[in-house]
């Protein structure tokens, strides 16, 4: 159990890192209700009743072990259906089972342990996140969210407490979230969710398997015909819970382990290709060239003020209502992440200049308008600069707002986790929004979605450096427990 001082030490430890990041990072830090309300689900119990044995020692633990199972030597790396991620779900089943939960795995590749109380209503509870990983990975993403699951529900195994259960509480370890092998995200959660096109099923890797080659390798047999059966009935499901590091830096800058996600932000790529007059960086005078290059530093130039500034360029224009205003500017980030050039030589100026753009915000009508008035400049300084520009959209996912009522619930059972560790109140949770895509985005079409961050150090994600404190894994599980306790 973590003494008081040990948790204020952690607290004022984590305050002493800079605050460097910009104000937009704090999108939504909407701090309410939760002391009122919350303390009064659950008593506060003993304070050795806080299983630091299960949802601590032990979660870490294997945490750490998974962590070590990988496909790459040296680095971790799991990517759908590969050697070490059916390794991976092997484990995982060995311990959703020492938790008391059946165990199978779907059509594709999905890991499910279910507990089925007695007397328990159909509707089903259902927790997850994703056992694959991104290439050199840190061990904490999407792990952290199925073992946290799978020792609270030890948890409520060895207390008793699952055979009172109203609905069942199934864990599932999805297959792939990161899209790293076939290119395409979310494939566990979106066919559990009934959202994956079958035609995905055909989708080939590197080395020429396609997503349905590499499920009979492993004898699943999913076919465009049967690929529905994986599919879960609306009906049959109460909610869907995921418990993710925050991969960002805000909770570590407030100096709490635990935070509630209010949505997830949609996203659009689009490539910006710029056409100029290819010639020799010798002979063609300054005044008569036309130069994709420059054309393209002052188009990412101009969309950096675009993003940081939303309101001098779109609250005049009548696209943008004053909400989305101000939701905009609390969550708008934008990206440009690849640039190409040709023919890329020193003494050439360039023919053609593309480069992509990701942006991200919780608002999809401010996404729009961004992107509305993004393609006005852009006309107008590829015109001043007698060069032809083309805007390609490439993809589109809108936001995911999660639940109130879920939401809620998990702030209360966060809010009485993070009591009982400290020994006394430790203020409001924060709620953010996630800049970041979750297999809760997929799950959003079968079923109403909550989310819980877990604190990472320095806000590092998809690198061997990302980090989660034993304690903020002890909080994560204590919240889950406390959530199927009070709600359940
Ligand atoms: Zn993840």
């Amino acid at each position: 159990m973590a003494s008081h001082s040990a948790i204020n030490e952690l607290y004022n430890s984590s305050k002493l890192i800079p605050c460097v990041f910009p104000l937009f990072l704090i999108v939504i830090l909407l701090l309410s209700i939760s002391s009122a309300d919350s303390s009064t689900h659950i008593s506060d119990g003993p304070k050795n009743d806080l299983f630091p044995e299960i949802l601590r020692d032990e979660a870490v633990a294997r945490i750490y072990e998974l962590g070590k199972v990988s496909d790459g030597h040296g680095y971790l790396e799991r990517t759908f259906l590969s050697p070490a991620s059916i390794r991976a779900g092997n484990l995982i089943r060995t311990w959703m089972e020492d938790a008391g939960l059946t165990t199978w795995v779907d059509g594709l590749g999905n890991v499910h342990g279910r507990v089925q109380p007695p007397n328990a209503s159909n509707k089903a509870l259902l927790i997850g996140s994703h056992l694959d990983t991104v290439v050199d990975a840190g061990m904490f993403d999407g792990t952290l969210g199925i073992i946290s699951a799978i020792s609270a529900l030890k948890v409520l195994n060895v207390t008793g407490r699952s055979r009172h259960l109203q609905h069942p509480v199934e864990v599932i370890a999805f297959s792939d979230e990161e899209g790293v092998r076939f290119q395409s995200t979310f494939l566990g959660s979106a066919a559990l969710a009934g959202v994956l096109p079958a035609s995905t099923l055909q989708v080939p890797d590197k080395s020429g398997l396609t997503v349905q080659n590499v499920l009979k390798e492993n004898l699943i047999d999913t076919t465009e015909e049967n690929l529905s059966q994986i599919k879960y009935e609306p009906e049959s499901v109460l909610g869907y819970v995921e418990v993710h590091i925050e991969q960002g830096p805000v909770l570590e800058s407030i100096g709490l382990p635990l935070a509630v996600v209010k949505g997830i932000a949609g996203q659009t790529r689009l490539k910006l290709t710029v056409r100029g007059s290819q010639g020799h960086a010798g002979t063609v005078p300054m005044s008569m060239r036309q130069d994709p290059m420059v054309a393209a530093a002052e188009l990412i130039v101009l969309l950096e003020s675009l993003c940081k500034h939303p309101q001098d360029f779109i609250s005049s224009n009548g696209h943008c209502n004053a909400f989305s205003i101000e939701s905009l500017s609390g969550s708008l980030v934008c990206t440009v992440g690849e640039i190409s050039t040709w023919p890329s030589a020193s003494n050439v100026i360039p023919g053609q200049v593309s480069f992509t753009i990701d942006i991200r915000t919780i608002d999809d009508i401010g996404r729009e308008a961004i992107i509305y008035e993004l393609s006005n400049q852009m006309h107008r300084i590829c015109d001043g600069r007698s060069v032809s520009c083309f805007l390609d959209r490439k993809h589109d996912a809108d936001a995911v707002n999660c639940d109130g009522g879920l939401n809620s619930q998990l702030k209360s059972a966060a809010y009485t986790a993070l009591k009982r560790m400290a020994g006394e109140d430790i203020g409001d949770v924060p709620v953010l929004m996630s800049g970041a895509g979750h297999d809760a985005m997929a799950m959003s079409h079968l079923t109403k979605v909550g989310m819980l961050f877990v604190r990472c150090r320095g806000g590092i994600s998809h690198s061997p450096e990302e980090h989660v404190l034993e304690d903020d894994v002890w909080a994560a599980g204590l919240a889950i427990q406390a959530f199927l306790e009070t709600n359940l």
